[in-house]
């Protein structure tokens, strides 16, 4: 092969590399796009997508650890808890997954001292913007207390069989009696 037949096939490879990046740089912006985070950096991440598997948030003042799917820091340094859930969307967010989104915001203000202003709830065709209001804050540190005094009186067993119930509940995660 002579000199012009090299330069061409080097060439022929660097075009192909660069149609591929594009290609790659396309379908992540494009999964990101669908899994609904909103723009900035992510700095949490469950599943080891975009940045490597994080430790679980863990608060020693309210004995609460959680693991949302992501947590997204915005241009402005604010921080949004993303949770996703593979089911079809309801009409209104499960009140259940309210709460879980909203213990989200709890580790992160207890945590990065940063106040979450909303988390996203990303289902598999629509997200929610929820806004972490002081209403939502108090009624989940009243559920969390009641929770705790219930651990205390005794060892509560489950007082239900509905999976469905379980699999909607925020409490899953520091369930030990979840069905789902
Ligand atoms: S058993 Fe646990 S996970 Fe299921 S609904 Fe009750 S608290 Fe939630």
């Amino acid at each position: 092969m002579n000199e012009d037949g090299v330069f061409l096939g080097w060439l022929a490879a660097a075009f192909v590399l660069v149609v591929l990046a594009l290609v790659a740089w396309f379908w992540s912006r494009q999964v990101r796009a669908d899994s609904g985070l909103p723009d900035g950096e992510i700095i949490y991440s469950d599943h080891g997508a975009w940045v490597p598997q994080s430790e679980p948030l863990y608060s020693a003042h309210y004995q609460l650890v959680g693991r949302p799917d992501y947590l997204v820091l915005e241009n402005d340094g604010a921080i949004v808890p993303v949770e996703v859930k593979s089911g079809i969307a309801p009409a209104e967010p499960h009140e259940g997954h309210v709460l879980q989104l909203a213990t989200y915001c709890l580790l992160v203000e207890e945590i990065h001292q940063i106040r979450p202003e909303y988390g996203i709830l990303q289902y598999r065709d629509k997200a929610f913007a929820v806004t972490y209001t002081k209403e939502l804050e108090e009624d989940l540190l009243h559920l969390l207390t009641e929770m705790r005094n219930d651990m205390v009186e005794e060892e509560l067993d489950r007082d239900h069989e509905d999976w469905g119930r379980c699999e909607h509940c925020g409490f899953q995660e520091i369930c030990s009696q979840r069905l789902a």
